[in-house]
Order: structure tokens, then sequence, then C-alpha cells
């Protein structure tokens, strides 16, 4: 008959006198840090991939830093872009501008892509902040709260030419010149529209959206013209106006599709390995048996996950990387953690604690997301909040 099992709380809390062998040289090994992930962000690349966008557009260049600078974190970078020149900084919410304020010199323009509506006009004037007006209703709301304030407010007005996403229609633009006293208490600082397949050099609706841009643009106050983000800032120099519009790009994000990404990586993602084992052929790795070994196999368990942005879109796809071992992926992705074959590491070179690249010189961003079945944005924007950030520059920690 086996012994009883002792209530919990009924054990002796003192150890033995002697440790067992091992427990002495197990304890306390240094580490870096207590998170399943770190990501790394060179905020050296950012800035030398503004200046790469600097040098490609004739006029000034902005920056876009909604979603958080694409989810890299715009508390810390940027302070990085105004240092390297920037001026005029794109958030596309109220909040994100009003969070961002405080980051930057008031010279700065933080310019508000979705413009103000339901009423706060004030709180856009006390932060600093200056609107895209998109729609006739935001027109009209700057001006009466122009009026109101007795001065012209400056403000950048979006025209929609062909991607029937934010902006004014022809009509709407005809509508509002017609009357003529809703401009005449904005200061238009900027007319503005956005491509639909910039990053697609040949399609001819880049022409055609050119070409109605040209249109409205006469008909409005006169003022300086903004229609490139990333992709656009690599067409010809007819679509680079007075000011670009570069989000992706600045992140290392290639501008246009099969074409040599002339932006350095800013990212590099690497996963701890929590567990290793050595199993046989036929063993079942992860849910729903997604994957099963064909052969005797070593397999490395990861601590992310797709809670951590490693979207479910990449089970059984693409590899993570131990220096220039590719480590296929195994099965399906967990919410916290990633099954890999670590079959081809030499033995004993892998431990638990050690750390793979998920993203870095072996998978850039883009290369995740062919493998997530996705975009380089959105696997940017979906990194997870549970990796400890460390920023850098050109190697060194900042
Ligand atoms: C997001 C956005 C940009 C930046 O686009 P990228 O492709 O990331 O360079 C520029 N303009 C507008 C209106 C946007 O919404």
């Amino acid at each position: 008959m086996s012994a009883p099992v002792p209530a919990l709380n009924s054990l002796p809390s003192t150890l033995p006198a002697t440790p067992p062998a091992g427990v002495i040289a197990m304890h306390g090994q240094p580490d870096c840090s207590r998170a399943g992930a770190i990501l790394t962000i060179d905020t050296g690349a950012i800035a030398a991939n503004y200046h790469v966008l600097r040098r490609q557009i004739a006029g000034g260049c902005g920056a876009v830093v909604k979603a958080d600078a694409y989810g890299l974190g715009a508390a810390a970078i940027a302070p990085v872009l105004y240092a390297a020149g920037c001026r005029t900084f794109f958030t596309a919410t109220l909040d994100e501008g009003i969070s961002l304020r405080p980051y930057l010199p008031s010279e700065a323009r933080i310019v508000i892509l979705h413009g103000v509506t339901g009423g706060h006009e004030a709180e856009c004037l006390t932060h600093g902040l200056t609107p895209v007006l998109n729609t006739p209703r935001q027109v009209k709301a700057w001006a009466a709260f122009a009026w109101f304030q007795g001065k012209r407010l400056p403000a950048f007005v979006q025209v929609d030419t062909g991607m029937s996403r934010l902006g004014l229609s022809e009509p709407e633009v005809d509508g509002l010149m017609a009357d003529g006293r809703d401009f005449a208490a904005i200061g238009v600082m900027m007319v503005m529209s956005h491509l639909a397949c910039a990053d697609t050099p040949d399609d001819p609706y880049n022409d055609h959206q050119r070409a109605v841009f040209e249109r409205l643009r006469a008909k409005l106050p006169v003022a300086p013209a903004s229609l490139a983000a990333s992709s656009g800032c690599f067409l010809a120099p007819c679509f680079h106006y007075d000011l670009g519009r570069p989000g992706a790009g600045l992140y290392g994000i290639a501008p246009v599709r099969g074409r040599r990404n002339p932006f350095q990586p800013v990212i590099r993602l690497d996963a701890r390995v929590l567990q290793i084992r050595d199993v046989p052929g036929g063993t079942p790795a992860g849910y729903g048996r997604a994957a099963v070994t064909t052969g005797p196999t070593r397999l490395a368990t990861l601590a992310i996950g797709y809670a951590d942005g490693y979207l479910r879109s990449g089970g059984n796809r693409g590899q993570a990387w131990f220096g220039d071992i590719p480590l296929p992926v195994m099965g399906r992705v967990s919410m916290d953690s990633l099954i890999v074959d670590a079959t081809a590491i030499p033995d004993g070179c892998l431990h638990e604690g050690m750390l793979v690249e998920i993203i870095g010189p072996h998978r850039d961003a883009d290369v995740i997301a062919a493998d997530l079945q996705t975009s380089g944005y959105e696997v940017l924007t979906g990194l997870g909040r549970r990796f400890d950030r460390q920023f850098m520059s050109s190697g060194e920690a900042v």
C-alpha cells in the first residue's frame, strides 16, 4: 500500500542540510530579462531611413507615427525623427496626438489624420494639434470654431481622389467653395490625398488619382500639397509634391513589391526556448496534431504565440533561426508558445532559456509577413505587449 498524500500545508518548510548535486550550479544564473521575448528597436536605423526618404523627395518630409509609431513606440521614436530634421508628424487619432505632444518641441507640427469630430476642436487647439479636415462637417465645425475664437486656424484638407476612404469628394469641394465663408476662417496649410496602389508603380490608377488630385487642388485655396506615403516617395517626382508622409519605410518595410528594399532593418525579435525534447518519428506536435514528426526529431518550444502577434496563420509555415540554422515551425501556433524543429542544431548547443531569432537578419519583417500570410504593416502593429522592449542605436543601448 502506498503512503497517504500529505496535505500541501502540512509539508515541512525546512529542507535537508545538503542540497542535491547541481542545485547550486543552477541557482541565480545571470539573465538580462524575465520576458519570453525581446524586441530590439534600432532608432539609428529609423533616422537613417528618414534620411533615405528625405533624399528621395525634393520637397519636405514628414513622418507618420500613428498607432504608436506602428507599434514600436512613438514617445521614443518621434524625438529621434525630430533630431533627424523632421518637423511634421502624423497621428491617426486626437488621443495619439495629445499623448505625443509632450515628447516634441512646439515647432513640431502634429497633424491628426482622422481630424476632429464631436466638439473636440478646443482640445485640438489647446494641445497645439492640427486637424486634417476630411468631411464637410469637419470643415464647417473647424470654421465655426475659428469664427468663435476670432482668428484663422490652421488645418490640412484632405480630398478623396479614388480610394473612397477619407477626404472631400469633388461635389463636396464644389459645395464648400461655392459658399466660401468656411475657408475664409481656415488657414489651409496643406491639401492632401492618399494613393490606393502606390506599391505597384505600373498601376495606371496612380496617374488617374494624380489627375483627380490636380483638379481638386485647383478648386481649393492655394496651398502646398502632399500625396505620397512611403511607396509614393518611390514613384516619379510628379507624385512627391511638397511633403512626403512616410510611415512604413521609416520602420524598415519595403516600399515597392518585388524590388530591393532601400531601408535598413529596424527591429529584431528574439524568443526564449522554454523546453527542448527529443522525440521519435510519428510524434504529434501542438494542437490538433497539425504536425507529426517524420523521424527522430528535436523539438523546441519557444515563448511566443498569437497573443504576442505571431498570428495563427503562421502554423506549419516559415522558420525561426538559431544563428544560421533554420528552425521550421511545427504545427499550430499556441497563444503563448510556438514549437519549432531544432533537429539541425548540433548536440549540446541549444539550452532552455536561450534566445532564437523570430525577426532579424535571416527573417526581416517582410519575410515573416509572408510566413504569417499578411503584410509587414500588420506584423509591426500587431507586435505584442509582453516583450521586453530595448531601444538601441548603432549597436549601443539608448
Ligand atoms: C498611414 C498613412 C500614411 C503612411 O503610409 P505608409 O504606407 O506607412 O508610408 C500616409 N498618409 C496617410 C493618410 C495614412 O493614413
